[in-house]
């Protein structure tokens, strides 16, 4: 489903990711963790082709996402992109807020598009905020709109950077439940977390990265009781 092989990139000087290789299947929730400033985010949104890379290669479905040639609103719909900013347009409803990419971008009809934007909005069990506006609805069911939102374009893959980094604990579960199901119903999931129990329940497969390289993966009992690189160590020991 996505494959990514040497994978370089680098703002001026900066060499953000150097080399980072993975595959993940479909239906495969892979969680990425590491430090701070260790590329995550870039990763994430070099995969979307949100971001340029200079060397390697990114296959989604077996299409080049840095190819010039690549229809890039394909690619926006086949990736959905679920932020820790939900970024709602505060002046549309939740339920508006669902319908305004398929409507406006895809062009799809109205009626159509209602029918499944209330059933997404059941489906992240905010059913009755249809016609509530983003300031009215607590963090976490921003971020549930936000995620219904993604996936009124039907994406086949789903990225997630740090989506409950904001959020007040209490309003977290509820936002990872969410992202529970949908990885339950067979989703692709590509999360970055700091989130080390939720990782370690939905994830298959675990990927440490620090300094723009992955040092150390694995599927997550592995992982998080066998850890063998001493910056994973490092850091798990200063999470668990
Ligand atoms: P965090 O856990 O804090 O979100 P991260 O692992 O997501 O960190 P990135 O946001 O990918 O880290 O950033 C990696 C490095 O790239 C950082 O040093 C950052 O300053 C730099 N960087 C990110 N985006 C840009 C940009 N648009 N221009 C220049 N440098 C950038
Ligand atoms: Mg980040």
């Amino acid at each position: 489903m996505v494959s990514l092989r040497d994978v370089h990139k680098s703002f001026g000087e900066l060499e953000v990711l150097k080399g980072v290789s993975f595959d993940v299947r479909k239906g495969e929730v892979i969680c990425i963790i590491g430090p701070s400033g260790s590329g995550k985010s870039t990763l994430i949104r070099c995969i979307n082709g949100l971001s340029p890379i200079q060397r390697g290669s990114i296959k989604v479905r077996e299409q080049e996402v840095n190819d010039p040639r690549l229809d890039k609103l394909a690619l926006r719909k086949k990736v959905g992109i679920v932020f820790q900013q939900y970024n709602l347009f505060p002046h549309k409803t939740a339920l508006e807020n669902v319908m305004m990419a398929p409507v406006k971008v895809l062009r799809e009809p109205k009626a159509e598009v209602e029918i499944r934007a209330r059933d997404l909005i059941r489906k992240v069990r905010l059913t009755g905020k249809e016609d509530v506006y983003p300031g009215q609805l607590s963090g976490g069911q921003q971020q549930r709109v936000a995620i219904a939102r993604s996936l009124a374009m039907r994406p086949e893959i789903m990225l997630f950077d740090e989506v409950t980094a904001a959020l007040d604990p209490e309003t977290v579960k509820e936002v990872l439940v969410t992202i529970k199901e949908l990885a339950a119903d067979g989703m692709t999931c590509i999360l970055v977390t700091h989130e080390m129990g939720f990782a370690r329940e939905v994830a298959d497969h675990i990927y440490f990265t620090d300094h723009g390289v992955i040092v150390e993966h694995g599927p997550p009992q592995e992982f998080f009781t066998n850890a063998k690189d001493p910056r994973t160590r490092q850091f798990l020991s200063q999470v668990l």
